[in-house]
């Protein structure tokens, strides 16, 4: 992509911008429908194994499976990939909604700007704080701070926001990681947000078909479908190098929408040399005063929506898969086993609403899992689920390319092994009811059993100090 910088770290982007997202493509692939020939799946299944990611067209022949036994297949492979990059680990976040105070018009969000029967507040820093502080004596340590678009305070809110919620410690807990869900912003803002000190920044395009976009942001600045698709490309450039996309399903066709994203990903991998962090896969549920949330243009099915995590999972193996509240227990059970890496648990999309409670007329969505986080820790960790609390690669810069560096060759298992177990075990001493702790202990000796003499031996030790009252003990 041409871009020409004009100073101040502002960019203009040329005409021709954005050219990356070539609509015409993806549909010449998806007419291609070679899922006639269970041939050429298999191969692509093959490919699959290798774990080193699939090609546009690729995505395209397992998007248009059908069959069931090669649906199947398709879900074995995916099986494989997931438990070989991730083995049991999934790693645990909370999101903190901060303010539904919203200039925009997305036809599905309750937060949308003509909804005029929602309650609206931004939290002030005192009640940020109060909230996080919560979600610390739950067990938390990574957050996702969540906001309208027009929040009143600007970018000194965001900012106020992290060094809140980093400030907030309570015996041996805090918050180690702020990741931020927050509308595009420029260059320069990202600059001033990245020194504050955040994780991944996230935003998800919602639909990358410009004709549904344009049907459903009717105004204010998200309704520029330009400005939000080259979001990344600013955040990167303002050396944010953990991002985090993602399309809302239920928009339009999700197969347009999984390829496209894996668009996005070769633009930023050819533009920045590294592509994003994480993909999440929001599934359109239903929303105060939102008709289309409950009736989606193009709904996706429970079964294509498992079709599509396997397929993100194989295509991109060491992208991190995001899997939200929004679905209940049983979709998020049987999506962890064909890919997601990270969930959030005893989520509430209000804002203030870990201090008070879940209000409908104040949150953003309805969610599907209303388990607490030792609930939902407990019933993965039953399954044989390895909770993990780690936050090491952010904390010792590991990010971006750096990350994906050790990702590729297999060696972030060397780390990711005994940081899991390591805080896992900081949750369990810390947090858990003595039944979650017996259900843990025998986890963590199964995990331990998996593990190379190397891996072993560093979790030994990392357990032994937290064992003795060490916190924070990674490697
Ligand atoms: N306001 C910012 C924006 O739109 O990017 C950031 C936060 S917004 C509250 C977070 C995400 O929630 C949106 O990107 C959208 O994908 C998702 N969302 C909105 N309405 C939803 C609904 N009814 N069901 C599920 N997800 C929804
Ligand atoms: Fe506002 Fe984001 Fe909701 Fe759109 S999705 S109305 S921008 S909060």
């Amino acid at each position: 992509m041409e871009r020409e910088s004009i100073g101040a770290g502002l960019v203009l982007h040329k005409l021709g911008e954005n050219s990356w997202l070539d609509a015409s493509e993806v549909e010449r692939v998806l007419k291609l429908r070679h899922s006639g020939d269970p041939a050429r799946v298999h191969e692509v299944l093959a490919k699959a194994r290798e774990m080193k990611g699939l090609s546009l067209e690729e995505v395209g022949v397992l998007a248009s499976v059908g069959d069931p036994s090669l649906i199947e297949e398709m879900y074995a492979a995916a099986r494989y990939v997931k438990e070989e990059i991730y083995g049991h680990r999934i790693v645990f976040f909370a999101p903190l909604y901060i303010s539904n105070i919203c200039g925009n018009e997305c036809s599905y969000c309750a937060f949308r700007k003509s909804n005029e029967g929602l309650v609206r507040h931004a939290l002030s820093q005192d009640e940020i704080a109060k909230e996080t502080e919560i979600l610390i004596n739950q067990g938390h340590k990574r957050l996702l701070i969540v906001a309208g678009e027009s929040n009143p305070g600007g970018t000194k809110y965001i900012t106020d926001t992290i060094a809140t919620i980093y400030s907030v410690k309570n015996k041996n807990g805090e918050i180690r990681r702020a990741n931020v869900n927050i509308a595009p912003q420029d260059v320069e803002t990202f600059r001033t947000i990245k020194a504050a000190g955040i994780g991944t920044y996230q935003c998800f395009q919602e639909t990358y078909d410009r004709n549904v976009y344009a049907k459903v942001h009717l105004r204010g600045k998200k309704a520029d479908f330009d400005w939000r698709v080259s979001v990344m490309d600013r955040a990167m450039e303002a050396g944010i190098d953990d991002v985090g996309i993602g399309a809302l399903f239920g928009l339009a066709d999700w197969r347009f929408e999984i390829l496209s994203l894996m668009q996005h990903i070769a633009h930023l991998e050819d533009a920045f040399g590294v592509g994003c962090h994480t993909i999440s896969v929001p599934r359109l549920e239903p929303a105060h005063g939102s008709e289309m949330a409950s009736a989606p243009p193009s709904p996706v099915s429970d079964e294509d929506f498992k079709k599509l995590v396997a397929i993100l999972r194989m295509a991109v193996p060491y992208t991190g898969l995001i899997m939200t509240t929004r679905e209940n227990p049983q979709m998020r059970q049987e999506t962890l086993a064909l890919g997601v890496s990270q969930i959030s648990a005893g989520s509430r999309t209000n804002p203030g609403g870990y201090a008070s409670e879940e209000k409908f007329d104040a949150s953003q969505f309805q969610l599907g899992d209303h388990r607490n986080l030792e609930e939902v820790v407990s019933d993965l960790a039953q399954m044989g689920y390895m909770p993990s609390f780690c936050t090491a690669c952010y904390r010792v810069g590991r990010t971006g390319k750096d990350f994906m560096d050790l990702a590729k060759p297999g060696l972030i298992k060397q780390k990711c092994g005994p940081n899991s177990v390591g805080t896992f075990l900081e949750y369990l001493i810390d947090y858990a009811s003595p039944d979650t702790q017996a259900i843990g202990e025998k986890i963590i000796r199964e995990e331990m059993s998996h593990m190379g003499d190397k891996e072993a031996d560093v979790s030994e030790r990392i357990m032994r100090a937290i064992r003795k009252g060490k916190r924070d003990v990674f490697c």
